[in-house]
């Protein structure tokens, strides 16, 4: 993990500290913070908080203190972001077409940047789902604005992410509307331990607590989105559920848990998904190894129906954002492991099984993949190009 290998090339990480205290020195400005699920795998690294105290009911507490109005769990949004991209997995699978097939997830934005650079042809094969920082946002400008009764240029939106790439996302065209940018600002976990720093907050007197609802409730399923393998594993949870209508074992896919060294070139697995429907899927990290699965699978020599790619090793536990040490200790297998311990002991397990998600559907989205559903939480790659090389 190093800012130097950032994806987006950002040599330098930009901060963004003093844009959040003029949103907050504004009356006018309603602000409201989600958290990223691999944050809190790391969050009090630096800080020496011990694991057990360093939780994400205590980073709510600490944004709290920070002055955020409301403190919501990216987690959510990545449970929206399995029911659209399981159901448009579905839907390709079922076509067949190879110009679609293997669907790649995007929810890494420096893989995504990637693939438009070197695969450009590949686009199509992109899952146009956005990434959960983006259906987020989205969210918090459309329908909860309309909840709270404030105009959504009011909104201050702010993600705490494990990654530089993500100050790039938000900037991109195609996630603002009339209202201005979906996510007005990104602070990585670096950024965010600065925070606490510079105000002199000890976290440690600070009580945890709960997040703001609605979205405030998440799945385990949603909280393995940091690490490598995560995204792969809770939407074929939930993919299996919308084929056959019953659960699988949370378990039933746990051999798409990847190598968070990012050693082994990458993982992949065959799972029937019910109804003799197999699924051949990979999963690789760090852009090496992503390298070499893309001119296997240019070359023809595998074959997969979705792949799961994160920029970097080990996925956003081992993001650019992350806390730095000098030692030479490797910390995306740790904290992957933190984030698979907390699915383990969640009640929910699967997205499709978020009462939060699944009222959003009811009252305002209808089903997933719906016009609505498509509009607001769905991109188009097409639609920006990538900045010529220097
Ligand atoms: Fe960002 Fe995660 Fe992708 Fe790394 S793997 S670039 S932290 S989204």
């Amino acid at each position: 993990q190093c800012i130097t290998h950032c994806p987006v090339g950002a040599l330098r990480e930009r901060d963004d500290t003093g844009r959040l205290f003029q949103a907050m020195s504004d009356p006018d400005k309603v602000t409201v913070v989600q958290i990223a699920p691999a944050v809190r795998a790391a969050w009090g690294e630096s800080l020496g908080l011990p694991p057990e105290k360093a939780t994400v009911n205590r980073m709510a507490g600490v944004l709290r203190r920070l002055g955020f109005d409301y403190v919501f769990d990216t987690s959510f949004t990545a449970d929206l972001t399995i029911m659209e991209e399981g159901t448009e997995f579905l839907h390709r699978y079922a076509a067949g077409d190879t110009r679609e097939l293997p669907m790649f997830t995007s929810c890494c934005p420096g893989w995504v940047r990637y693939l438009k650079s070197h695969y450009p042809e590949w686009t199509d094969r992109l899952s146009t789902a956005k990434s959960p920082q983006q259906m987020f946002g989205a969210v918090v400008k459309s329908s909860f604005a309309r909840r709270i009764g404030v105009e959504p240029s009011k909104i201050f939106s702010v993600s705490i992410m494990p990654c530089v790439a993500k100050k790039a996302e938000c900037d991109l065209p195609t996630m603002s509307t009339d209202a201005g940018p979906d996510v007005d600002l990104v602070l990585t976990t670096r950024e965010f331990v600065r925070l606490i720093r510079a105000e002199k907050l000890n976290p440690e007197d600070i009580p945890e607590e709960g997040f703001d609802s609605p979205m405030g409730v998440y799945s385990g399923a949603g909280v393995i989105f940091g690490a490598t393998g995560g995204v792969m594993e809770a939407a074929l949870r939930s993919a299996y559920f919308l084929h056959n209508g019953h659960n699988p074992k949370p378990e039933d896919f746990r051999a798409v848990r990847g190598d968070a060294t990012g050693a082994s070139g990458w993982t992949e697995a065959e799972f029937d998904l019910g109804g003799g429907a197999m699924v051949r899927t990979a999963v690789v990290s760090g852009l090496a190894n992503t390298g070499r699965l893309l001119a296997e699978l240019a070359a023809g020599r595998v074959h997969y129906d979705f792949v799961e790619v994160m920029a970097c090793p080990g996925g956003c536990a081992g993001g650019g954002g992350q806390p730095i040490h000098t030692d030479d200790v490797e910390r995306a297998a740790q904290r992957g492991k933190v984030l698979y311990n907390i699915d383990r002991i969640q009640t929910v397990r699967f997205s499709h099984e978020n009462p939060e998600v699944n009222a959003l559907y009811r009252e305002e989205l209808g089903e997933p993949g719906s016009e609505k559903a498509e509009a607001l939480l769905h991109t188009d790659h097409h639609a920006w190009q990538m900045p010529a090389q220097r």
